[in-house]
Parts: structure tokens; sequence; C-alpha cells
């Protein structure tokens, strides 16, 4: 994983941490809401299965609760693993118990919303139940620009004309006609 990451806004020290510990650590904070939440008044509670927990989330959530239909089955929980790296803190302590409160109030109330039961979850285990985070997260594709000179103006292309102007296609400006080259 590139350092660029952390030109991203990040907690102080969020550079530090490994990938591999970062993933355990969040693995460990499921396991432990979990067993918190097995402690709930609730005749189903105490059977609640462990969750898998999955790095693979990217945009602009920060984490993702996939519920299973079958009610023996734990579901998962979906990490944005950009935002794991640059604000472990905040993944860690906020948004890991946001989506076992998710989990949680499907498998007892078959409720996926924000809504009651999830907030109950929530204030159980001493999170304020709020549901927005500040984290600036970045969008799942980042469509490149490249730059190009006409005449005229500059013109920003995508990969894809980027691509095709390196094959040998040759791109006119609209308005002054001359053919686009690239400014890098
Ligand atoms: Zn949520
Ligand atoms: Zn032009």
């Amino acid at each position: 994983m590139p350092d660029s990451l952390f030109q991203l806004p990040h907690e102080p020290g969020a550079q530090r941490y490994r990938p591999d510990y970062l993933y355990r650590r969040c693995e460990q904070a499921v396991e432990h809401w979990l067993k918190r939440a097995r402690r709930i008044s609730h005749s189903r509670a105490s059977d609640l299965p462990m969750p898998e927990v999955e790095f693979n989330l990217r945009g602009l959530n920060a984490g993702m609760a996939v519920f299973s239909g079958r009610r023996t089955s734990p579901g998962r929980i979906r990490i944005n693993e950009d935002l794991l790296r640059r604000y472990p803190r905040e993944m860690i302590q906020h948004t890991v118990p946001h989506e076992v409160a998710h989990l949680v109030a499907y498998a007892l109330y078959r409720k996926t919303d924000h809504g009651e039961e999830w907030q109950s979850i929530m204030r159980y285990f001493g999170k304020p139940p709020t549901r927005c985070h500040q984290m600036q997260a970045r969008p799942a594709r980042q469509h490149k620009k490249y730059r190009y000179l006409c005449g005229c103006q500059e013109h920003l292309v995508g990969a894809q004309i980027n691509a095709r102007i390196h094959r040998g296609l040759v791109y006119t400006c609209r308005r002054c006609a001359e053919p686009l080259r690239s400014a890098a």
C-alpha cells in the first residue's frame, strides 16, 4: 500500500500501524461487542453467532452490515480498508460497534435501519447512536483526468481517450480544429 494514502487526512500516528495489525484489532473489537450483545436480555441474544469480517468495502461508507436471511447464519461486517488505515481509532471505536449493532438488531428484531432497536443496542454498548461519520472518505472510483492542449484551450480527457491517443488516434478540438497534444 503506497504511503500516498497518508497524504489524505488521517488521525495522528495512523501511519504506524500495519494493515494486518489493524485487521486483527477490528476482528477483536467485533468479538468484544458481540460478546457484550449476547448478554442483552432477549431470548435469542445468547445464541448470536460471530459474523465474518471483511476489509473489502470502498467508497464513502465506513462500514456495512450484510444481513443473512437464515437465523443460524451470522452475516458479515464489511470494513472500509482505506478509512481503517487512515482513521484506525474512529473505525475501531465507533464504526465496528455501529455495524455489530446492526447485525444484532437484525438477528433479534429483524430491523435493518437506525431506528429504536439499533439505537437501544448502541446505548447498551455505551456508544452514542449517531449514524454519520466525519472521516473524509474518497469516492470508490477515482476518474483520473489527463491534460491535453490544442490551439485554444486545455482539455481534460479520461483514461480511455488518453490510451487511444497514445495508440496513435488523433482527436481534434471542435473549436480550433487543432489536434490534442499531451500537456504532460
Ligand atoms: Zn448504520
Ligand atoms: Zn482548441
